[in-house]
């Protein structure tokens, strides 16, 4: 039987993660906004309240929570400020691929330091050159005898400038497209150089940084699983991570949505409520109707995950669909807030430009529709494990 409704348990959780976006996050997100601060101290207490860092293992100090719990969560804190979530949930992103495909050794150390501490990790797969087209990057990671010396630059990599360690996406092979990638953790101290933070539309209290490696020794065994199989690794991390995206998506859009929905019954146009015209009814069932179908799907991406099913065609619908719907409802809410949607001082402004960027990271739309076509064209085995 398939049942939506919340365990205790998870209705527990998605209250005291909706709590923390409400009584930390809100009341600073526009201010954070304007500067670009970064929410170091949101950081700490979100690390405490283990908020962060739910998908690593209990074994490696993490709360090994399910998929499903993270798309909770996700949902809540980027309702909260998805500037400031994107910045707390970056290590799922960049543990995902030690969690999948590392040796037992390398997960201990670098797992473990996120969870002894409220430390920052980041996942480097963009370069200059190579955004979609992940295969064309340059960096390269040549091996001398038991270290791998990696040279190169990556950009647009959240929480570049504070990260502990870099999963780091690098040529082995330079002959061999996508089957000459190869993952490596990198710790900041082996020489990271951190180039420059971006200024962005939106976001802002994220940090998005350019970062370089020239001549950087790592040992050899920080190599993720085995030499020419990152572009597997990478896929498959983001085959996981998301669903978490979607529900990020899903937040902004809420949030668009309320400010909207509450907007429309206090502004007053031709002697009603705004909300009395059939227009922006219409635009407010619009949203209501498309933010509950990019839950589900982002929740069945989750909830495949947690069921150990291969989830990439579904992740690509939920992460598409919930970035596109995010757009859409941000846009009308400025809409319906008419010229004060425009104007800094009223808050849909922030979720428009925030919500942008879910239909950039983690796959472009495009790309989502590429992967949709194929495996739509092209179906791949369902059965295949979503885990090694
Ligand atoms: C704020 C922010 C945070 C980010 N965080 C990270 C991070 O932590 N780590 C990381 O590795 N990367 C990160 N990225 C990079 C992000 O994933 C890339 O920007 C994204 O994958 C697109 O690459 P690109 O910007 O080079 O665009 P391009 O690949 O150059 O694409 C340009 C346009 O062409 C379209 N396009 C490209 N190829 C095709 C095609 N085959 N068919 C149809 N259309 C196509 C795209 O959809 C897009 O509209 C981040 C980016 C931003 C802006």
């Amino acid at each position: 039987m398939v049942d939506f409704t919340l365990t205790d348990e998870q209705q527990a959780l998605r209250e005291m993660a909706h709590d923390f976006a409400e009584k930390e996050m809100r009341p600073v997100a526009w201010e954070y906004d304007k500067d670009g601060t970064w929410p170091q101290d949101i950081i700490e207490k979100a690390w405490e309240l283990g908020l962060m860092n739910t998908h690593i293992p209990e074994e490696y100090g993490g709360a090994g929570a399910s998929y499903f719990d993270g798309a909770l969560i996700e949902e809540e804190l980027s309702w909260g400020c998805s500037g400031i979530q994107t910045s707390l949930g970056c290590n799922g992103l960049a543990t995902a691929p030690v969690v999948y495909a590392a040796s037992e050794e390398l997960k201990k150390e670098y797992l473990g330091r996120l969870t002894e501490a409220p430390l920052l990790a980041s996942f480097c797969l963009t370069e200059p050159e190579a955004g979609s087209d992940v295969a064309s990057m340059r960096t390269t990671a040549v091996k001398q005898g038991d270290k791998y010396v990696i040279n190169g630059s990556k950009c647009f990599i959240t929480n570049g400038g504070y990260a502990n360690w870099y999963t780091v996406y690098a040529k082995t092979d330079k002959e061999a497209g996508h089957r000459g990638i190869s993952a490596f953790i990198v710790p900041r101290d082996a020489g990271v150089v951190v180039d420059k933070k971006e200024d962005k539309l939106g976001q802002r209290a994220s940090n998005t940084a350019t970062i370089s490696f020239s001549d950087v020794e790592i040992p050899a065994e920080n190599l993720i699983g085995e030499e020419n199989k990152g572009f597997k690794i990478a896929m498959a991390t983001l085959d996981r991570t998301r669903p978490g995206v979607a529900s990020m998506a899903v937040g902004i859009a809420r949030a668009a949505m309320e400010f909207a929905v509450n907007y429309s019954k206090e502004r007053v146009q031709f002697g009603v409520p705004i909300a009395m015209h059939q227009g922006i009814q219409f635009m407010i069932a619009d949203m209501a109707s498309e933010i509950e179908a990019a839950r589900l799907l982002a929740w069945k991406s989750a909830v495949m995950l947690d069921n150990g099913e291969r989830n990439t065609l579904v992740s690509s619908f939920a992460k598409r669909f919930a970035a596109d719907t995010a757009m859409k409802v941000a846009t009308d809410a400025v809409q319906v807030y008419g010229g004060y949607g425009f104007i800094k001082e009223y808050p849909v402004e922030k979720l428009f430009r925030d919500a942008k960027i879910m239909q950039l990271y983690e796959g472009t739309s495009q790309i989502q529709r590429l992967v949709i076509a194929r495996e739509t064209l092209l179906p791949r085995r369902v059965e295949e494990p979503a885990a090694v």
